[in-house]
């Protein structure tokens, strides 16, 4: 991608483009990249380049903008609706329970979720936000438990025991306990 980015609005063949990645990745980490065109064609697939024909892609910065706000359209917003009887998936509350319904992607945008029918479900006002709210903690418990071993293996007690309570946190909420912290 940084090389897409630094050659905007241009059609690239995957020859130079595999050299130029490969030559950097080379003297990063001392060794070839694997599969190097087939990320490229990937980061097509997540829609940030456009296929201009097969092996040529084109980075086109508007493009991308577009598609960072691209939603569902309000017929799938429809349909998904309908498909979950208008009821929120996870709760089963729906609007005669004077709930707000959302259609949320079940495979978030960031991590190449396309807004499909299939990509989407309904949730009441409170599940959207607790799931956002769940990635922003899952996220949280992962950066310390990183901490937390880095702590332990330079033998700084202070911060270890910061991040064992900041943990231990977690625990006693119940927050997150499919992210395994071994203490
Ligand atoms: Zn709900």
């Amino acid at each position: 991608m940084e090389f897409f980015t630094a050659h905007p609005n241009q059609n690239w063949d995957h020859g130079p483009v595999v050299d130029w990645v490969e030559d950097k990745y080379l003297k990063l980490y001392a060794k070839k990249p694997r599969d190097t065109w087939r990320n490229i064609r990937k980061l097509h697939e997540e829609g940030f380049l456009i296929k201009v024909k097969k092996g040529i892609y084109r980075y086109d910065p508007d493009f991308v903008k577009q598609r960072e706000i691209d939603d569902f359209t309000t017929e799938q917003k429809e349909e998904i609706l309908k498909r979950d009887g208008y009821k929120c998936v996870v709760c089963g509350r729906g609007l005669e329970n004077g709930v707000e319904l959302h259609v949320d992607h079940i495979k978030p945008k960031y991590l190449g979720g396309k807004s499909t029918v299939e990509n989407g479900q309904t949730l009441c006002a409170q599940h959207n936000f607790i799931k956002k709210t769940m990635k922003q903690t899952e996220t949280g418990k992962k950066m310390f438990i990183r901490l937390y071993e880095l702590a332990k293996s330079e033998g700084n007690e202070e911060l270890k025991k910061f991040c064992e309570d900041i943990l231990e946190t977690y625990e006693r909420h119940n927050i997150n306990g499919h992210i395994e912290w071994k203490k």
